[in-house]
């Protein structure tokens, strides 16, 4: 697991009493029936297809408690629609790309990192884009959330972003900024379990 040193010593700076419970969201009604062969973090290649549609993304950050200390061995997933709107789920048609993996699973480490490569989220069927997150450790479910892109100009008129007070937008809407090597978006998640 690749440490990110700069961005943890940026949580560890940030003073426990400004560190909030990143919100919960409903789960959707896509979540795999059944989970992909290929669950691993890296959804832009599939078995032995790689997807190379849409505008590849990093995203990466720590999963931590409120007082920031990392949930080492907890399990972050991810689930989101492909270029075309469609998620693996028969819900959805099955009609996804066979390339793109939909899903994906990264175990967090010992600084609490966890890290994903994926395009950035495109909106389908009335909702704004976004990325399904799920927080597990072991059996146990810790949270289930979304993650939204900021300033997509659809977030506004997102039935369930816009239900969510400043705090919480804040918490879950980071930018997809560009780099060297893509798009790259950070996203800290905080666990009150
Ligand atoms: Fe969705």
């Amino acid at each position: 697991m690749v440490a990110f040193p700069a961005l943890w010593l940026g949580a560890r700076a940030q003073p426990a009493a400004g560190r909030i419970a990143t919100p919960s969201q409903t789960e959707g009604p896509f979540y795999p029936v059944r989970l992909p062969t290929d669950s691993d973090n890296d959804l832009l290649r599939n078995g032995t297809l790689d997807y190379r549609r849409g505008q590849p993304a990093r995203v990466d950050g720590t999963v931590t408690d409120l007082d920031g200390k990392p949930l080492r061995g907890a399990q972050v997933e991810i689930w989101q629609c492909d270029e075309n709107g469609h998620y693996h789920h028969p819900g959805d048609g099955d009609r996804a790309d066979a390339a793109f993996q939909g899903f994906g699973r990264a175990t967090v480490g010992e600084d609490g990192s966890y890290r994903f490569r994926t395009i950035r989220p495109v909106p389908y069927g009335g909702r704004t884009p976004h990325i399904h997150v799920k927080v597990k450790l072991g059996t146990r479910e810790l949270l289930t959330t979304q993650l939204y892109v900021a300033g997509d100009p659809g977030n506004a008129r997102d039935f369930l972003w816009r239900n969510l007070s400043q705090t919480a937008r804040d918490a879950v809407t980071v930018p997809f900024e560009r780099g060297a090597d893509g798009l790259r978006a950070r996203f800290p998640i905080v666990i009150t379990a």
